[in-house]
């Protein structure tokens, strides 16, 4: 299966999402195909032996799309079919704008007996407005028929054909006279093409968080070439090349320092704004900035690899999968168009035939209904919400991988915390060494530090930079077997030994008696202790001892003021935690527990509610999967963005109660809008269909309606807009 994204062009509301959805999930080949229309985006995963890319476009034209692959990262032609499209409907609205103003003048100044070129000269302003203004709204309601559904266009074009095509009755075979509607159907058309194109210059500002992140791409860099340097395309550099960085320079690739130090302006990938120092051997990020010094760095990741062109790719990800939420409004919008048809009519028959009404008014009314009750702002109303709210996470270095995994951040009750590199830094030092008295120190450091030089883990690269501090060469080792979450064994001079947890020893069969006391008074302190074990028992005992994080204690109290409650999964001892949890204000916390048994402590918090576990994605990855959402932290490492639903960048525990904030308020917005949007629809259509006129002499004009619904597409986009002025 591969995955593939296109970009859709013509779609006017919701219903029109249906239909290409529905297209390219029926097509054969295809898995699964969902479509976004506030990005005018759909991602397609498809099966490339049974279609191709070619085949999907062609499936979407025929239903009377436009639709173009979307190659990795195309800021050139999303602006142009952007363009393209405020072009066309200003072209619409200035055409409509022309002929419907006289239009209106016309019709409204001369009611009482009118000359009789007079109905005429308003067929003639309104001719053009209906079929070159409208003509976009005829192909759409045309397109939809040939799929057997409706969409706005629907409306649109039944309520003013309706009103025109009556007009023209009245003008050819009535005489004309004071009762026409040309204006009335000219007026609606102008204005729904005005909010169409309010709503989209609005809706690009959606997402204007990931075009920001576009325009970083550095364009050259300084490559050495055969000991010369050159300005080449960033394009042009291959992986491992030299690159030499000035200050002020963009960095242009991801990298590695491999001569000089300097400070780096990592803000608009991290959001971390304090400016981080590098130097030789440390990882840079194409498109940061460098402050001060001159490096060399050699190039490791170019294109689509580097780190913000998978930022972009996770965001654009992000605002394509739909929230469940969304789910509701799409249900409503698909039985909504077909009862607004069937409640015109309703209203055009009570009118005329039960109470006797005059024609005209009662197609007036049938019209507003028509009109006033189209469901586009519900289709807005979710994902524009979910392109700001994702983008406004972007910029600070939070990213969310979807509607759904905001949803579920905004509505959690439990929050689990790994230890090791998530409460702590994993930066643990070797406070303590003991061995057994017939065992040197140094050996047992370097058969240690032997083994652990195998190991990624954090307690691993402690024993091994302990080693270097005595000047103690670790000796070597192979046959190496790491025990997740428990500890490592290899053969050092043909001899067995391990080293990790006491229980790991101990589970191996090695009698940890002898070091029973020492272990206890380290645990006591609340270090974590290793032992290192030969194939006759015990050597020695390391204790280490790993920095809180410090802003661990104010994150957790941030969760806590929200409501939430929290805990800590960790393999290391009880003492340990019971120290930790003391410090952060952690509620509660689970210790000596398997990478494994993550995932199960995980399924028991779920029986309470929903869960979030953060985590460095290193072992805890099952745990991560197993969550209502897995929250990855690793400063952008690859397994970090890969595992976690919430990712990262900055390394900054202060970002989960922010997460959880700005998902709470988007789906606030989200609510708000969705409220509005039917709101506008419920009060509208018993008041367009006359419904307080006998009492009231209320009826809402066919004109009124068309600005109304209008604005309610624009106000929801506003709206959605306005989740960018709030703090989290
Ligand atoms: P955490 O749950 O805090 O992230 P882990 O599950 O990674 O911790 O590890 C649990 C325990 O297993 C550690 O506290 C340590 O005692 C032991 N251990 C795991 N890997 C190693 C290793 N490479 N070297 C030494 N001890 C290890
Ligand atoms: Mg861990």
């Amino acid at each position: 299966m591969e995955s593939l994204d296109l970009k859709i062009s013509g779609m006017h509301c919701e219903s029109c999402v249906r239909v290409v959805e529905k297209a390219l999930r029926r097509a054969a080949g295809v898995g699964d195909a969902s479509v976004n229309f506030a990005a005018g985006k759909a991602s397609v995963i498809y099966d490339p032996a049974l279609t191709s890319p070619e085949l999907l476009v062609a499936e979407i034209v025929n239903k009377g799309y436009g639709a173009r692959v979307i190659e990795a990262v195309d800021t050139a032609g999303d602006d142009r079919l952007y363009h393209e499209e405020v072009r066309a409907l200003r072209t619409q609205l200035i055409v409509g704008a022309i002929f419907a103003v006289p239009a209106l003048v016309l019709g409204m100044s001369m009611m009482q007996a009118p000359p009789w070129w007079h109905g005429y000269a308003l067929w003639f302003l309104a001719t053009p407005v209906q079929f070159y203004v409208g003509g976009p709204f005829y192909r759409g309601a045309l397109a939809a028929l040939k799929n057997r559904s409706s969409t706005m266009d629907t409306l649109v074009t039944l309520g003013t054909s309706a009103a025109y095509g009556y007009s023209l009755y009245l003008l050819l075979f009535e005489g004309g006279g004071a009762d026409q509607y040309f204006e009335t159907s000219a007026v609606l058309i102008t204005l729904v093409v005005f909010g169409k194109y309010l709503e989209a210059v609005s809706r690009r500002r959606t997402s204007e968080a990931i075009r920001k992140l576009e325009k970083l791409f550095p364009g050259e860099a300084s490559v050495i070439r055969n000991g010369v340097e050159a300005r080449v395309p960033v394009g042009e550099v291959d992986p491992d090349e030299t690159v030499v960085v000035r200050p002020g320079e963009q960095v242009p690739l991801d990298g590695e320092i491999i001569r000089g130090r300097t400070t780096l302006d990592e803000s608009m990938v991290t959001g971390e704004s304090i400016p981080v120092a590098r130097g030789e051997g440390d990882p840079v990020i194409g498109s940061t900035i460098n402050r001060e010094g001159v490096f060399s760095m050699r190039v490791t990741r170019v294109g689509s690899e580097t780190m913000l062109a998978r930022i972009i790719r996770l965001v654009e990800d992000a605002q394509m999968r739909k929230a469940p939420v969304q789910r509701f409004a799409d249900r409503v919008s698909s039985w909504f168009v077909p009862a607004v048809i069937a409640v015109a009519a309703a209203t055009f028959l009570v009118w005329f035939f039960l109470l006797d009404a005059e024609p005209g008014f009662a197609l007036v009314a049938a019209v507003s209904v028509l009109v006033i009750a189209c469901p586009c702002a519900l289709g807005l109303a979710t994902p524009t919400a979910i392109m700001v709210g994702t983008g406004m996470g972007a910029a600070e270095g939070i990213l969310i991988k979807g509607g759904a995994a905001l949803e579920t951040a905004g509505s959690l009750d439990h929050v689990v915390f790994d230890k090791t590199g998530t409460i702590t830094r994993a930066e643990p030092r070797v406070t303590a060494v003991r061995v057994r008295e017939d065992a040197g120190e140094r050996r047992c450091i370097a058969i240690a530090a032997g083994l652990e030089r195998g190991s990624e883990h954090p307690l691993a690269a402690a024993v091994v930079k302990k080693a270097e501090a005595e000047g103690i060469e670790p000796l070597e080792m192979d046959g190496f077997t790491a025990h997740p979450g428990r500890g490592v064994e290899a053969l050092v001079e043909g001899t067995r030994y391990r080293i990790g947890s006491v229980r790991f020893i101990a589970e191996s069969g090695t009698d940890t008696e002898y070091f029973r006391e020492t272990v206890e008074a380290f645990e006591r302190e609340g270090t974590t202790t290793v032992m290192l074990a030969g194939e006759g028992g015990p050597l020695a005992v390391f204790a280490l001892r790993d920095t809180v994080r410090p802003d661990a204690a104010d994150a957790v109290a941030g969760l806590h003021a929200m409501g939430l409650r929290t805990a800590m999964i960790t393999g290391d001892n009880e003492r340990v935690a019971r120290t930790i949890a003391r410090e952060t204000g952690i509620m509660s916390f689970r210790a000596g527990v398997l990478p494994g048994e993550k995932a199960d402590v995980i399924a028991g918090l779920q029986r309470e509610g929903r869960v979030a576990m953060i985590g460095d994605g290193i072992n805890d990855a099952p745990a991560l999967a197993r969550a209502d959402i897995g929250i990855a932290m690793g400063s952008g490492t690859d397994i970090a963005m890969e595992a976690g639903d919430v990712v990262f960048m900055k390394d900054d525990l202060l970002s989960l109660p922010r997460a959880i904030r700005l998902s709470r308020l988007t789906m606030g917005r989200i609510r708000l809008n969705m409220f509005w949007a039917l709101f506008y629809n419920v009060v509208g259509i018993p008041v367009a269909a006359g419904l307080l006129y006998p009492w009231t002499g209320w009826l809402l004009s066919p004109m009124i309606a068309g600005g109304a619904m209008a604005m309610s597409s624009v106000s929801v986009v506003l709206s959605s807009l306005m989740l960018r002025t709030k703090k989290f």
